[in-house]
């Protein structure tokens, strides 16, 4: 397709991607621009990133450019970093011979699923175009010539609004299970349906999800629901059986619709696509914060009946296993755990504001999140956290004078029923 006939200029390229480009063509490689860049300008929306992809081996790619770092082992590729942008430069990939002797081969090795453990066989562009996962995503921009080569009629699928795999369904899920997670994002994300062919062994395959490594779903789950169509991603996700590969101990709690744990889910999921839809920050701890809640109240309560531990025990308890549990599907950073824990924490401590207390709270550098969490709880579940949390409105809005009557209110109705509060939390419904 020429340049007249496509409408992806320069103008949408960023200038680093260019600069990349045009070292690599001037080098005697071929380099082209090729996959959601692509994808994303034709579709008149701007791309999050740029990836490259030439027929320079990475060593070829190491030699061209200073600020570039090999990485990855299963799929070993080049970062060329600029600052804040890393452009990533990947080797053509061709196809794999499938002998016995080539699944030990250091270049390429499958498991006995079919799914593939390294990906290292280099070829040519049309071999690369069919290791590419969707029609949509192989269309390549040359910069050569400004013009696009459309290996398996993407263009078409685009004006099709068809998300629909290359090659045979069964064998690309196995290949790599990841894309039925890709299959469903890009569905909700470009709001396009997945095609008959490609959505119908979704469900049947899904248990292959648990062959993915945690590490490898923590980026993968970033994507579904930090992209601003969270709450669609998740109502396919549940609909295509994958949501319970992702959070198995929220899964269960979700089978009645309607229950305050699905609306508490869905609440989250809407704030979050608002926030990212309006320019507001969000962090990924909230949301697996969450997503977790339910599930650790339920152990919680289960350790305190059972076990017969008080609250404080069997909080500290079910805390660190469901969230232990968690990490074996996806492998959470520390930095984003540590937060976790804290919003959760800050959920008993928010009710007790005598004295400082309630001033040490406002300091708290994870105040605002916990706020916002105990809000969200209220909106769910209403009565007394639902005060508590319009409470907690109300004292930050407040001034010095009002803030201290607010508190004096409150040691007053203290005063009446000074322990109540404690022996409430002992119920099993209350969760204050
Ligand atoms: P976005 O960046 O908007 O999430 P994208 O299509 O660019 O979408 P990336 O993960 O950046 O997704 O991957 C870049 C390209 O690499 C894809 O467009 C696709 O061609 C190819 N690709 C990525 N993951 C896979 C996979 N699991 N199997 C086959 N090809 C893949
Ligand atoms: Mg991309």
């Amino acid at each position: 397709m020429p340049r007249a006939e496509h409408p992806v200029s320069r103008d949408h390229i960023s200038d680093n991607a260019l600069k990349v480009l045009y070292r690599l063509h001037n080098s005697g490689y071929q380099a082209y621009l090729v996959g959601g860049c692509v994808r994303d300008v034709i579709l008149g929306k701007e791309p999050k990133d740029f990836d490259v992809t030439t027929n320079a081996t990475p060593e070829q790619i190491k030699g061209l450019f200073r600020n570039c770092r090999l990485i990855g082992r299963r799929f070993r590729l080049a970062h060329i970093v600029f600052g804040r942008e890393v452009i990533e430069v990947a080797t053509f990939r061709g196809h794999h011979e499938t002998t016995t002797t080539d699944k030990e081969s250091k270049l390429s090795k499958q498991s006995d699923h079919g799914q593939l453990l390294r990906d290292n066989v280099f070829g040519t562009i049309e071999e690369d175009a069919q290791r590419r996962d969707f029609t949509i995503n192989a269309m390549y921009y040359n910069i050569a010539d400004f013009s696009i080569s459309d290996f398996a009629g993407g263009m078409q699928a685009i004006k099709d609004k068809k998300i629909a795999l290359i090659g045979d369904p069964d064998t690309r899920y196995r290949e790599d299970p990841v894309r039925m997670l890709r299959a469903v994002r890009f569905a909700a994300k470009l709001n396009m349906q997945i095609s008959h062919e490609s959505a119908e062994p979704i469900k049947r395959m899904a248990p292959l999800m648990a062959n993915i490594p945690p590490a490898r779903l923590f980026e993968e789950v970033l994507k579904l629901f930090l992209s601003g169509q969270g709450l669609e991603t998740y109502k396919l996700l549940t609909e295509y059986h994958l949501f319970e590969s992702l959070f198995p101990q929220l899964a269960p709690l979700l089978l009645q619709s309607n229950s305050r744990e699905c609306r508490f889910v869905e609440q989250v999921l809407t704030n979050t696509d608002n926030r990212i839809n309006t320019g507001q920050r969000v962090t990924p701890a909230f949301i697996f914060a969450a997503f977790m809640w339910y599930p650790l109240e339920e152990r919680c309560q289960q350790l305190m009946s059972e076990g017969g531990l008080n609250h404080f025990d069997a909080f500290n308890l079910a805390l660190n296993d469901v969230l232990t549990r968690q990490l074996q599907r996806i492998m959470i950073p520390k930095r984003f755990t540590i937060p976790i824990r804290d919003i959760w924490q800050l959920q008993n401590r928010l009710p007790k504001r005598y004295g400082r207390r309630a001033y040490q709270m406002l300091e708290h550098p994870k105040f605002r999140a916990a706020y916002d969490f105990l809000l969200l709880r209220g909106q769910i579940e209403g009565g007394q956290l639902l005060e508590l949390a319009e409470w907690w409105t109300d004292f930050q809005e407040a001034n010095e004078a009002q803030r201290k009557t607010m508190l004096k209110n409150l040691r007053d109705q203290e005063g009446v029923a000074p322990r109540r509060p404690r022996r409430q939390r002992k119920k099993p419904k209350s969760s204050t």
